[in-house]
């Protein structure tokens, strides 16, 4: 994914948002301005409608229904398999497997892979700007094996340190896992770079995905990634379901880590067989109709364009960018050279907490806190930050607003 990308066709955001039906509310009073897409994007009526659809007219259990119905559900949670096959350009759609979402990912291929893997001796490579999804997973796997978690430090900027990344990554690295982009900064990591000097060094590599598959088009092939992780819900579809793409031959010789139905191909008290690939990961019965909303935002986001929704966004992120820049007190943290959709600041004198709430009064929905990112904050030496991110629906008017908004919140602790 790239931060700026030339697009000829103007974008109609007005037009756009008028597809998500709760962006028509008023909260407070104040007309709704959803700028907090990064914790979790609103549906379009596109998803809505396909998930009714689904639910009314073809939901049964899905593969071992003879009936109908259940046909009918089963074509419809692969043919959604399909679609993210085709959605990251995937080799097989072998190599996609369901999840709940970006953590459940993560801790797949931690249980799966690193678990009975790795031991003392080796290590896991992770980064500075890591989402807690992207380090907990990895300490208990530390804990369970004896492997060792090294980090790689970020800069002032927010940006990864390239050099030092390069330096932890020895022959003793199995595995290292980053964030293609940082949610509680917005860094745009450079991960192929990553990739390409991982698998030179003999290790392999996770890339967790949540906040880049929105801003921008993946190709996992062309990354070279071995394993990539992403919620569904931070793309326009439903929560509780998510992707794990996994290069098919590490998959296939990975085992199971949850057992049940679905996962099996026979079952004695003795022992027990398992299903071929992508069914081998996804015990009991899935969600269904999560897929089927996943594939509909699939569909929606390519009918808008990837490109062209990047570059919106791009703009409406340098138009807030410069406009906070000139607002006395208020501090922009993360200012790297290449930023997804996500700005993070603080107001002198101001808890973000305290920020968010005048905000909320006006209508205005933006993120406090740490963003499950406690070692960013405690890098930049803060408790928390204020976060206003953008998606495929946000305009120019709403980024007035924020800006109108923080006015008065200055007007107050100022
Ligand atoms: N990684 C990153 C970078 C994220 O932003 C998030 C969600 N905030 C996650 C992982 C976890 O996603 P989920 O909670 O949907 O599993």
């Amino acid at each position: 994914m790239n931060a700026v990308s030339a697009v000829t066709a103007p974008y109609d955001a007005e037009r756009v948002r008028a597809d998500f039906p709760i962006l028509a509310q008023q909260v407070n009073g104040h007309p709704l301005i959803y700028l907090d897409s990064a914790a979790s994007g609103q549906r379009p009526l596109a998803v809505l409608r396909a998930v009714e659809r689904y639910e009314t007219h073809h939901h049964s259990n899905v593969h071992r229904g003879v009936h109908a119905l259940s046909q009918a559900a089963t074509e419809a949670f692969e043919g959604a398999r399909e679609r993210v096959r085709r959605f990251l350009n995937a080799r097989s759609t072998r190599e996609i497997v369901f999840v709940r979402g970006a953590t459940e990912g993560i801790n797949l291929v931690a249980q799966s892979l690193a678990r009975p893997r790795f031991g003392p001796g080796d290590e896991i490579l992770i980064t500075g700007l890591e989402h807690h999804a992207n380090i907990v997973p990895w300490q208990m796997v530390c804990e369970q094996s004896g492997c060792a978690l090294k980090v790689a430090p970020i800069d002032r900027r927010g940006e990864v340190d390239i050099g030092r990344l390069l330096e932890l990554l020895t022959a003793r690295t199995r595995l290292v896992a980053v964030a293609h982009v940082s949610n509680a900064l917005g860094t745009i990591v450079p991960v192929k770079r990553i990739i390409e000097a991982a698998h030179s060094s003999g290790a392999l590599v996770l890339v967790d995905g949540a906040q880049a598959v929105p801003h921008g088009a993946v190709d996992v092939r062309e990354l070279g990634c071995d394993f990539y992780a992403f919620s569904g819900h931070k793309l326009y579809g439903p929560t509780g379901i998510g992707v794990l793409f996994g290069r098919e031959e590490l998959l296939e010789e990975m085992p199971p880590w949850q057992g049940g139905g679905d996962m099996i191909r026979t079952v004695s008290f003795e022992k027990s067989t398992y299903n071929e690939l992508p069914w081998k990961f996804e015990a009991g019965t899935p969600n269904i109709s999560g897929a089927v909303g996943l594939a509909a935002a699939m569909d929606y986001l390519e009918s808008l364009g990837l490109e062209a929704v990047a570059a919106h966004e791009q703009r409406l992120l340098a138009l807030a960018t410069a406009e906070l820049e000139r607002m006395p007190g208020i501090e922009i943290i993360g200012t790297a050279a290449h930023k997804a959709a996500v700005l993070s600041f603080t107001l002198r004198g101001c808890h973000p907490h305290d920020l968010g709430t005048i905000l909320d009064s006006e209508g205005v929905a933006i993120r406090t806190g740490h963003h499950c990112a406690m070692p960013v904050m405690t890098f930049f030496d803060i408790p928390a930050t204020a976060r206003a991110s953008f998606g495929c629906y946000n305009t120019e008017a709403d980024v007035r607003a924020l800006v109108t908004a923080l006015g008065k919140a200055r007007e107050v602790f100022g």
